[in-house]
């Protein structure tokens, strides 16, 4: 076996030991968040995922930009069929094992080619959208310091890919008209073949195109190794979760709130002396310690597992926020934010049980980082919902926020102060008790 294969079974076992270490990491922090069914109905859930993950459906709703991000999906998983290729040439030192195909493998190449200047180009567009352009979604504040920069980063890597898998090809193709004996005659360079020619790479040393074929393969390579592990410290873990989220979208109307059978059984109870009132619930270990089931959520262990998987999907597009009613009358709400927000809270959660072994108290709660002026400027319309390309639900978290607040700590809006108590007074949001209602009546 050569020195170079030898090197890149150690460079990919060490890239995929990374990843699944990532991924154990990754689960385990979902898994902190409540039990949730959303198992029911496989076969209506199987149609959404093909619909709105497979067919991008509430992509194409903003044509420029869901088209080209078509292009980059379609890009990232074709193209990365060639990395099966990859694999098997790097360990075992061959090269375009799969050229045996003839005039199959002539259109696969040929259509990686196309893919790949799609990609390119629609990195650009996408590039000059974000920094040129401006587009309001992308220069709000929530996206100040890394969530920019990540963005910006991952385009120019995506650039940086395409143009060495380009350029590698374009070697190869010089390489293969110099009869390299190495460099089977294999493929379709449409893109390559015209950029060899542009820049008169046969006129190149044999020697010097080898040393670009092989360092563009390299870079190649490791790029997508790093990319994959990069990919769980970056909004682009949606790559791997759009699916798995979608799946586990919420089937039921959008505006249908979750109701909390712990206090269903309570009022029940208090209505009706013959029902027993409910048991508390039994304290239960997360994360190393016993927690108890609280009112609302104070922090990501009180969310649904759904909703942390929500959070880490997030692409931070923002196009919740740009039609949310609340954000655009000037409110402090942004449904990004919030989603970012519950992802962070739960990566620094994870962080604390990384150091310790277990979870422990750091005096934080999501409530640090999100605002009551926030969780109460929302609407609950579900325009964010309706939008969310990824079918994520910022508003259970925000109804769940605001349940801690009023069950819990007893803080509300001023307005809603008043009706509480009516209700719990008078069984009506009125200032008037039952025996009242019909005093209208003997006016
Ligand atoms: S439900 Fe709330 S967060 Fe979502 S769009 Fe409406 S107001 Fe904004
Ligand atoms: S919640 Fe959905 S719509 Fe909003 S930023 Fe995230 S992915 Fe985009």
């Amino acid at each position: 076996m050569s020195i170079s294969s030898i090197l890149f079974i150690l460079v990919l076992a060490a890239a995929v030991g990374l990843f699944a270490r990532n991924v154990r990491r990754l689960v385990r922090n979902i898994r902190l968040g409540r039990d949730e069914q959303r198992n029911d109905h496989p076969a209506e859930r199987w149609g959404v995922m093909a619909r709105v993950a497979l067919g991008q459906s509430k992509m194409v709703v903003r044509p420029v930009a869901g088209i080209l991000h078509i292009i980059v999906y379609a890009g990232f998983v074709i193209i990365n069929i060639e990395v099966l290729e990859i694999l098997i040439d790097g360990i075992f030192g061959t090269h375009r094992v799969f050229s045996f195909l003839g005039g199959f493998y002539d259109f696969l190449i040929g259509s990686f080619e196309w893919l790949a200047l799609g990609v390119w180009v629609a990195c650009v567009v996408f590039l000059v959208r974000r920094n040129g352009i401006k587009l309001k979604r992308f220069v709000m504040k929530e996206l100040d310091g890394w969530p920019r920069t990540d963005a910006n980063l991952i385009l120019f890597t995506e650039i940086a890919l395409m143009s060495a898998f380009l350029l590698m090809n374009a070697a190869d193709w010089s390489l293969q008209q110099l009869g390299d004996p190495h460099y089977v005659v294999a493929g379709a360079y449409p893109i390559s073949a015209a950029l060899a020619s542009v820049f008169d790479l046969t006129s190149l040393s044999s020697g010097t195109l080898i040393a670009i074929e092989r360092s563009c393969w390299w870079f190649h390579i490791i790029g997508i190794l790093a990319f994959l592990n990069y990919l769980v410290v970056s909004k682009h873990l949606h790559i791997l979760l759009a699916f798995p989220n979608v799946w586990y979208s919420k089937l039921k109307p959008r505006t249908e709130m979750a109701n909390m059978p712990r206090i269903a059984d309570e009022v029940k109870s208090m209505m009706d002396p013959s029902v027993p009132p409910p048991e508390p619930p039994a304290p239960h270990a997360v994360a190393g310690v016993e927690m108890t089931e609280r009112f609302g959520a104070r922090d990501v262990f009180d969310l649904s597992w759904k909703s942390l998987m929500d959070a880490y999907s997030c692409t931070e597009c923002g196009r919740c926020t740009s039609v949310c009613p609340a954000n655009l009358t000037g409110k402090l709400l942004s449904p990004r934010k919030i989603m970012m927000d519950t992802r962070d809270r739960l990566e620094e959660v994870g962080r604390v049980i990384d150091a310790g072994g277990k979870w422990a108290d750091d005096g934080k709660s999501l409530h640090t980082r999100i605002t009551d002026e926030e969780l109460w400027a929302c609407t609950t319309c579900n325009a964010c919902t309706q939008a969310c390309p990824v079918n994520i639900d910022p508003v259970n978290i925000i109804l769940e926020m605001r349940r801690y607040l009023v069950m819990e700590e007893s803080r509300t809006r001023p307005a809603l102060t008043s009706m509480f108590n009516n209700v719990e007074n008078n069984g009506a949001p009125w200032a008037f008790g039952q025996d009242k209602r019909l005093d209208w009546t003997n006016s």
